[in-house]
């Protein structure tokens, strides 16, 4: 998807802190971190939001929690939010999904 900044930075046409990376998702760091550990993890797909979703998007919906949860652990998060902002209403800014980790 053209000027899309998260798949910019999934095709590594802008830089970014990548900490995974698998066949379905990216995962790096927040450029405005809220906590101390603050990833994104973002489909390879481009989905703008989580309602926009289709039949078979759960798979990817799936394996981004569990990779956000293997990150969480990584980084010896004590708790930590899982966050999907969905539509502008909500204070989502990048049209593209992406599960907040945010952990202490
Ligand atoms: P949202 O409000 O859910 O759309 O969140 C977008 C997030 O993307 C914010 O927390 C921003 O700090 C973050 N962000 C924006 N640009 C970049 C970037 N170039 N690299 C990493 N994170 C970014
Ligand atoms: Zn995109």
């Amino acid at each position: 998807m053209e000027d899309c900044l998260f798949c910019k930075i999934i095709n590594k046409e802008v830089d970014s802190e990548i900490v995974h990376e698998d066949d379905i998702c990216v995962a790096f760091k927040d450029i405005n971190p809220k906590k101390r550990v603050h990833l994104l993890v973002v489909p390879k797909k481009h989905i703008p939001k989580i309602s926009d979703i289709k039949e078979g998007d759960e798979k990817i919906i799936g394996h981004m929690i569990k990779t956000a949860k293997e990150l969480a652990d990584k980084n010896q998060c004590i708790g930590y939010q899982l966050l999907f902002n969905v539509g502008r209403e909500a204070g989502q800014i990048i049209f593209h999904v992406h599960l907040h980790l945010m952990g202490n």
